[in-house]
């Protein structure tokens, strides 16, 4: 038996990746950093489904939640899926003029420093498993490459924490891969996925987006680590 934990589970991305690990047969913790949406999450995904409270910004939620999966038997699988988008005075996405080391800080603080706290703090069980594996959910905003190719779709996009943040995971990613060898540890891109992190404007459905994910979640021991992927095959860093 396989079991998962997924951030940010309660909706969007993590919520559709939820439903497809189930229907592989895993046990998955769907993470939610609120109790009541994660619940009602749970009892919608039905058997296979177990609600667990994990807000990734906050290290006694993390402790508390490594607990629960403990008793509950150990953790096969970790997504880091948990992610926030930066937003401008006008709520639009705050671009080169309007960034500041706040805003910087504040989408540090889930997108990486969450994705870290948790890693750190469920190693101890993924070392136990026979099978470990961890997905942290990046963006094609991560790519350096594609983002500093005027010619590239990704180079249009404005913001500035929100892409750094995830080109952080993604370093994150490999210095983690080449550390644990034993376990699978890779970073996706889902595409431009409709969810509220855009308010619903992506191009994509959920179950488009969470394709990647999912394929990466279910990597065998023999499967690839410290790679950048979405749907096609290999990114450029
Ligand atoms: P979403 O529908 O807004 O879901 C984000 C999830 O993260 C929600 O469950 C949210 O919980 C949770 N979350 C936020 N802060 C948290 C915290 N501190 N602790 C625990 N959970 C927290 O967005 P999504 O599109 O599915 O995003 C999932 C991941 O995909 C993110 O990492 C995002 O960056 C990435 N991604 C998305 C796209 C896209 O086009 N949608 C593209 C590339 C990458 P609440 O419900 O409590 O807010």
């Amino acid at each position: 038996m396989t079991t998962t934990l997924i951030t940010g589970a309660n909706k969007g991305l993590g919520y559709e990746t939820a439903r497809r690990l189930i229907a592989e047969g895993h046990t998955v913790y769907v993470g939610s950093r609120d109790a009541d949406r994660g619940r009602g999450a749970a009892e919608r995904l039905g058997d296979g489904a177990r609600a667990v409270q994990i807000d990734v910004t906050d290290d006694a939620s993390v402790a508390a939640a490594v607990s629960t999966i403990e008793a509950g038997g150990g953790l096969d699988v970790l997504v880091n899926n948990a992610g926030v988008e930066a937003r401008g005075p006008d709520n639009g996405v705050a671009g080169a003029a309007e960034v500041t080391a706040d805003l910087m800080r504040e989408v540090f603080e889930t997108n990486v420093f969450g994705t870290v706290r948790v890693t750190h703090a469920f190693l101890p069980l993924l070392r136990r498993s026979a099978s470990p594996v961890v997905v942290n959910v990046s963006s094609g905003l991560a790519s350096l490459t594609h983002v500093a190719d005027p010619g590239h779709p990704a180079a249009a996009y404005p913001g500035v924490a929100y892409p750094a943040s995830k080109a952080a995971v993604n370093m994150v990613t490999v210095q983690y891969a080449k550390a644990f060898p034993d376990m699978r540890i890779n970073a996706v891109e889902p595409g431009f996925t409709k969810t509220d992190l855009n308010g619903n404007t992506g191009t994509q459905t959920v179950e488009e987006g969470a394709e990647i994910i999912v394929r990466m979640a279910r990597l065998d021991p023999d499967g690839p680590s410290g790679g950048y992927f979405d749907v096609t095959g290999p990114l450029p860093w």
